[in-house]
């Protein structure tokens, strides 16, 4: 496999009076955090273009799943009317400023990279993949039944999850960044991203691999 390109979001902190800008900024194609302070208590909103329904592979999508968030709002009004928002939890203050942290060195809305993944797998590591109903049908359909017995899958908090090994590697991933199972591997798998905020902070926790500018502390 070869690298892939993406256009990737950048991401960008604003504040008031700056309201303009973020929206300028995200309809663009870029993410915006937007903060806000209220009765001394800080808050903090982020900013996507529209997500197409259905769209699961969208990176304003994956950008809320990282905060492990499900829905984002859609404002009928206001500044942010016709975007997508969705208030950040504040355990989530350091990924995002994390975020735009790294997209500093970057100027415009979008920036165009390429990874391989076969050089990376960093998503394939200390991941917990969780397989959905549409997985196990399809892995007994197809003969692969034995994937959901030990030692390959675990039941986790109401869901059969695939087993890591003790390095934290998927027991499925190869030496050479391969899925042994990539023709019928989890959705999970399948749609995830290259460039996501997911694929961006994997790559940072497991390879120490910054696009962008590397944590100043
Ligand atoms: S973290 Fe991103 S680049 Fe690395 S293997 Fe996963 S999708 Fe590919
Ligand atoms: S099943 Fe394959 S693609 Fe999914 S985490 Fe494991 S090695 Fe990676």
């Amino acid at each position: 496999m070869s690298a892939i390109q993406v256009t990737r979001p950048i991401v960008r902190s604003f504040k008031d009076p700056h309201r303009a800008a973020a929206v300028a900024h995200v309809k663009k194609g870029g993410h915006a955090i937007f903060w806000e302070r209220k009765n001394g208590r800080r808050s903090a909103v982020l900013v996507v273009p529209p997500v197409p329904e259905g769209d699961v592979t969208n990176l304003g999508h994956w950008s809320l799943l990282d905060l492990s968030k499900w829905r984002f709002s859609r404002p009928k009004t206001g500044t942010f009317r016709g975007l997508f928002t969705s208030r950040i939890p504040n355990d989530c203050f350091e990924v995002v400023e994390r975020r735009a942290e790294r997209d500093s060195v970057w100027e415009g809305p979008t920036r165009k990279v390429a990874f391989d993944c076969l050089e990376c797998g960093a998503c394939c590591k200390t991941n917990r993949v969780e397989l959905e109903k549409s997985d196990l049908d399809r892995f007994v359909k197809g003969g692969h039944g034995w994937l959901l017995k030990k030692p390959y899958t675990v039941k986790s908090r109401g869901k059969v999850v695939l087993t890591l090994l003790d390095n934290g590697n998927c027991r499925h991933l190869a030496k050479n960044n391969m899925c042994n199972i990539y023709e019928v591997r989890a959705s999970a798998c399948s749609e995830f991203p290259v460039a996501s905020e997911c694929c961006l902070s994997a790559r940072e926790e497991e390879l120490s691999l910054y696009d962008g500018l590397a944590p100043q502390n």
